[in-house]
């Protein structure tokens, strides 16, 4: 496709995520002369704004080197903007013809990225759909959770958008899929002949997943609240890893391949219960500092008495042969002591102990952010005269490993493989049903919000009940691991 040309559309381009996310990705792709040569970038909205103005309100997240102002400037050369709504179609008819007066060519490629609210989502696509198709190219769609709130809605939105596209034009970004450590997740697990075959209930005790966020919601909980964290990090995120370090190995590492894998892993997992979980709702610490001193109910923007969780533990079990009997908890939660993704295999106790109960269970840890890496906990004998043991590690920290790579942010690789038509990190309507099935029952379930979270303190570790119930299921904590940094 190298000459090929491609329109580039932001649809709500005057709002938050097109200048924090959408504008940044593709001037940095740009910027790194990885967009095809011939390319025009066109921002959409209501409001009606000059390209001046757009600059202006994009330029603090753009992050330009002062050597990159002329390259800059080219960029916004080839930037355009209208305005128009998101229910006529004669604006959607206006917004084809400005981009077929800029497209040279009849069958240029088009990539509609919808930053919008869920509330516009189907007047658009439908809009889209009726007037602004490539008439000989390829034409791609681009959008951000949230994808539905249950089943059923998720279901509604799905069946709308199959309505008017094909699933291979259809790109639902799960920012998680384009994260280094979760890809490499494939990697590490069918690339390596020595975790494969340990991969699996007879040496696995249990699984974690965790995101961990240190701050709360600052003042603008009323969107989250509609939400709450199963919503926001659970039933997307945490699922989207769990499939990964679950599935059977695909076929061959086509899109579909794997993601036929995911599917059948989701297959195998029941709905969560209420009695799987524990949730938990952040209080201020009256020591703590500034924001730390807020509670989340304290923020004027959360309905007063909201029960929406900011903290969950739950766990879910893959019935299969693979899985059975191995928990996987998942773990996701704001304003906690620190800010941390991970993904924590933990190992069965070595059978047929000659150590007298010295040892402890290894731990194949991958860090997902911040500072990627991979790490498995182990014993050594402690080195010198003594014949005494000691946990220790071995250790690849992408930090010192790879010194001068830079890893891409998850977006830039994200729009990259729109341009290329890869679908391999992003998420298929199926899957989607699958993650919502498994919470659409305990998320109707809170809805009536006669099950109150429990309280934890803002900046600490989350309410002890979720300790509790990891140790239920199969993980053990020693809290004798000290990790020592390793000097430079
Ligand atoms: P936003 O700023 O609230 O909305 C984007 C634009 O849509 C606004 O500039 C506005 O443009 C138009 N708009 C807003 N409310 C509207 C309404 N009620 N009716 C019609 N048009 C309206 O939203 P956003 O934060 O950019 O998020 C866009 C999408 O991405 C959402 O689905 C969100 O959930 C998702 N998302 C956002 C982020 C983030 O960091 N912000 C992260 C992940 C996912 P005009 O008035 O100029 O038309
Ligand atoms: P750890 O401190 O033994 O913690 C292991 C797990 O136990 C975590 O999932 C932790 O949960 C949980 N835990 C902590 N306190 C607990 C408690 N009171 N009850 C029940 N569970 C508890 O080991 P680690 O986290 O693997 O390593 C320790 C530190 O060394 C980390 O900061 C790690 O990043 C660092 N380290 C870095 C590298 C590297 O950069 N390559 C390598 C090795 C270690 P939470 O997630 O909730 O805290």
């Amino acid at each position: 496709e190298g000459n090929a040309f491609h329109s580039f559309v932001i649809l709500g381009a005057s709002g938050d995520l097109a200048k924090k996310k959408t504008y940044p990705t593709v001037w940095w792709l740009f910027r790194d002369g990885l967009l095809p040569n011939n390319i025009v970038f066109v921002g959409y909205a209501r409001s009606n704004l000059t390209i001046e103005e757009l600059k202006e309100r994009v330029r603090p997240y753009m992050k330009v080197q002062p050597n990159e102002e002329q390259t800059y400037a080219e960029f916004w050369r080839l930037n355009h903007y209208i305005c128009g709504t998101y229910t006529g179609r004669t604006d959607f008819e206006m917004l084809n013809q400005k981009l077929s007066s800029l497209e040279p060519v009849a069958g240029a490629n088009r990539i509609y990225y919808l930053a919008l609210p869920p509330s516009v989502f189907e007047s658009v696509t439908t809009n889209l759909r009726n007037t602004c198709m490539s008439l000989k190219g390829w034409t791609r769609i681009i959008i951000e959770k949230p994808f539905g709130r249950d089943s059923e809605t998720s279901l509604r939105l799905s069946d709308h958008l199959s309505s008017l596209f094909k699933e291979e034009q259809l790109y639902r970004i799960d920012h998680y899929l384009g994260k280094e450590m979760v890809q490499n997740l494939m990697v590490l697990r069918f690339g390596n002949g020595i975790f494969s075959p340990t991969w699996n209930r007879l040496f696995i005790a249990s699984i974690q997943i965790t995101f961990k966020e240190p701050f709360g919601t600052e003042g603008r909980g009323g969107y989250f609240d509609e939400f709450g964290i199963i919503r926001d990090v659970m039933q997307n995120h945490l699922v989207q890893i769990l499939t990964l370090v679950a599935m059977e190995k695909p076929p061959s590492i086509h899109p579909d391949d794997i993601r036929n894998e995911k599917v059948k892993v989701l297959k195998c997992i029941k709905p969560v219960a209420i009695d799987d979980v524990v949730l938990g709702q952040y209080v201020g610490n009256p020591d703590g500092e500034g924001e730390a001193k807020i509670g989340y109910l304290d923020d004027p923007t959360v309905p007063k008495g909201s029960t929406t969780p900011t903290y969950c533990t739950a766990i879910l079990k893959i019935d299969n042969e693979r899985w059975e009997g191995v928990p996987f908890i998942l773990r996701c939660g704001k304003a906690l002591n620190e800010r941390k993704a991970e993904i924590r295999i933990q190992y069965n106790e070595v059978p047929g102990d000659i150590f007298g109960g010295q040892c402890k269970r290894n731990e194949l840890v991958i860090r997902v952010q911040p500072g990627e890496a991979v790490y498995v906990k182990m014993m050594t004998k402690t080195p010198g005269m003594s014949f005494d043991m000691e946990e220790t590690e071995l250790d690849l920290t992408y930090g010192s490993r790879y010194k001068n790579v830079k890893l891409p942010d998850a977006y830039e690789r994200l729009i990259l493989d729109v341009f290329c038509g890869s679908q391999m990190h992003f998420v298929r309507s199926d899957e989607l049903a699958e993650a919502w099935r498994i919470f659409t029952p305990l998320l109707h379930q809170l809805e009536g919000g006669s099950i109150r979270p429990i309280p934890y303190i803002y900046g600490s570790r989350g309410p002890n009940e979720g300790d509790e119930m990891t140790k239920k299921a199969n993980f053990k904590y020693y809290g004798s691991y000290k990790w020592v940094e390793p000097t430079k």
